[in-house]
């Protein structure tokens, strides 16, 4: 018997992991942040998870992140300005040895998150698939993609394998990785030469072709960047892979236009926000990377 999945986070990829995980067979309970979003969640009579033009209904267990049944294995699935918020309503139900997946986009909130866990065995994960919410407690699948998961402590080799037998039985791609990190910094890097541009020209990826000479020089600093980091895997090929992101997702809107757009808050702090203080604390120079998020800072908080 599989150990249950709590997945604290019910939003587009939380959902996404819940029913696939449901649907084989695998034990999962939600957490919800509150009486009144528990009360939405059963009003909503479950999950709706879209897949093409089949919809399904997954009526998965769920309670507020009050309740006080131990955790032994977590999916964290909050956007990564509410991790900390979120882990520490929960932190004192996990039991020792729990293992706890930390979905967040870009870099700062797993590794704060994991210093607030010593008792768990956190994994960091980096995804490529894509899903968002057509309304409450109703996902659209809408990527195929790849979900690199790997552990935070670099030292620690041994991959977790009744977690990543789940993983195989609910037909989530996945790969295992002795080096998050570099995955991370990587899918960091390849963010910050994209998103905050598509915010500052107003366009979809595809139009980033128009600006070559501004994505080359900022892979450049990125790419130094990385190397001072000591990511020299995470930088080599960076502006290459850049230039076929945009080519490959032209049609996109980056999730960072969408936030901006939809007037939500987006996570540019653990993004651009956070490569800008690993320069800072490894004394590298990124004047344009600078400029950038001046520019993005001021294109956020206009009236
Ligand atoms: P999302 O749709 O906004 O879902 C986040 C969920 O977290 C919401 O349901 C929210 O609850 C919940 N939450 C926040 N604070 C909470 C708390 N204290 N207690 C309980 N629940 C709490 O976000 P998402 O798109 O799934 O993204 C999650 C992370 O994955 C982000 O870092 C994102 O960048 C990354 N990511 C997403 C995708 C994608 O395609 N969606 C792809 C790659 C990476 P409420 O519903 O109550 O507000």
């Amino acid at each position: 018997m599989s150990r249950t999945w709590h997945v604290l986070g019910v939003g587009s990829l939380g959902a996404l992991w819940a029913c696939r995980l449901d649907r084989a067979g695998v034990p999962v309970q939600l957490l919800l942040r509150n009486t009144a979003r528990l009360q939405a969640y059963h009003d909503a009579g479950g999950l709706r998870l879209i897949e093409g033009d089949q919809t399904r209904v997954h009526c998965l267990p769920a309670t507020t992140a009050n309740s006080d049944e131990p955790i032994t294995r977590l999916l964290l699935a909050c956007k990564a300005y509410d991790a900390q918020a979120a882990i520490t309503r929960i932190a004192d139900r996990l039991a020792p040895g729990a293992e706890v997946i930390l979905l967040q986009n870009g870099m700062g909130s797993q590794q704060a998150v994991a210093r607030m866990l010593p008792q768990a065995r956190c994994l960091y994960a980096s995804t490529t698939e894509g899903a968002y919410r057509a309304s409450d407690f109703q996902t659209v699948f809408a990527g195929q993609g790849l979900t690199w998961l790997g552990d935070a402590d670099p030292g620690r080799a041994e991959a977790p394998v009744a977690l990543l037998a789940d993983l195989v039985q609910a037909g989530i791609a996945h790969q295992w990785t002795d080096d998050i990190e570099s995955r991370l910094w990587r899918k960091l890097a390849l963010n910050c030469a994209i998103n905050p541009l598509t915010v500052l020209h107003g366009c979809r990826n595809g139009a980033l072709a128009d600006h070559p000479d501004e994505v080359a020089a900022l892979c450049a600093e990125l790419a130094k960047l990385l190397r001072a980091c000591g990511q020299t895997a995470a930088a080599d090929g960076l502006h290459e892979e850049v230039q076929r992101v945009i080519q490959a997702t032209a049609a996109n809107y980056s999730s960072m236009y969408q936030d901006v757009d939809q007037g939500r808050r987006t996570e540019v702090d653990y993004l651009l926000g956070y490569a800008c203080t690993a320069a800072l604390d490894h004394q590298c120079e990124v004047p344009g990377l600078q400029r950038l998020q001046a520019r993005l800072t001021k294109a956020l908080h206009k009236p």
